[in-house]
């Protein structure tokens, strides 16, 4: 029997653990994992306009303009997979991009089913980012002290190298913790007004962050 489309958001500041916990809580969900940071390194990768147009904001740290993100993000949501919903994790990021989300959703008579707001003290996000090790391949989040790979600088999943972002540099995470406060966090009171908001304690082991998580769907 084909269900309700179901949109889940994973909310959170730079390496809160969303991308690890997203991997995890899209298969129990059997929904596709719609990560924006993941479509921008892709356009990054394969050199094309939006890729262009994304890099330098990126590297800075600070937001990509919310039209291109917005138009990026829809697109990708109106692919065949996503019609049984989607997972979304980095997106939306600020008041306007959550507007057009929402907006874009009712005009198909749909809605966000839940928020899940992922906490993590600023210092421990920073100590998380430095060690951040990414698959080439698959983007699999590792990191060398939290979460190590079986065998070091290889994915687990599929023997993918393993690399550091350009952006995962100390600098640039302070920047992008400010973007955070600034243009990010006030979503956690727009969600939570609309009473979809789960909170999350971000700064426990990733089995009992996923536990949590798994909770906070099973009424979605
Ligand atoms: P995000 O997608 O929110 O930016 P990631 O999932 O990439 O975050 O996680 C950031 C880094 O922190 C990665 O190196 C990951 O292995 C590590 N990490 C994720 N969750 C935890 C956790 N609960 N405890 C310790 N380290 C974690
Ligand atoms: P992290 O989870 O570590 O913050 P992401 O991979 O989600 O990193 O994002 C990397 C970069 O991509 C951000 O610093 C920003 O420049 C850009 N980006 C990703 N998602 C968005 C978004 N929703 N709006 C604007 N820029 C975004």
């Amino acid at each position: 029997m084909a269900t309700n489309p179901k949109f889940v958001i994973l909310l959170g500041p730079p390496a809160a653990g969303k991308g690890t916990q997203a991997t995890r809580l899209s298969e129990h969900l059997q929904l596709p994992h719609v990560a924006s940071g993941d479509l921008f390194r892709y356009n990054l990768k394969n050199q094309t306009e939006l890729g262009r147009k994304a890099k330098a904001y990126m590297d800075q740290g600070v937001l990509v303009p919310d039209d291109i993100t917005i138009a990026m993000v829809l697109d990708r949501l109106s692919q065949p997979d996503c019609t049984v919903g989607a997972l979304l994790d980095g997106f939306p990021r600020t008041l306007a991009q959550a507007e057009a989300l929402d907006k874009a959703l009712a005009e198909k008579g749909l809605a966000i089913n839940g928020v899940l707001n992922i906490s993590v003290p600023d210092e421990e996000l920073i100590e998380r980012v430095t060690g951040r090790r990414l698959c080439r391949t698959c983007g699999e989040p590792y990191h060398i002290k939290f979460n190590p790979p079986k065998r070091a600088g290889i994915c687990d999943k599929d023997g993918g190298e393993l690399y550091q972002r350009d952006d995962d540099t100390e600098a640039t995470v302070r920047n992008r913790l400010r973007v955070y406060w600034e243009q990010t966090s006030p979503l956690i009171g727009y969600y939570r007004d609309k009473g979809i908001l789960v909170d999350i304690d971000g700064a426990q082991s990733i089995d009992a962050v996923t536990e949590a998580l798994k909770a906070a769907v099973a009424g979605l």
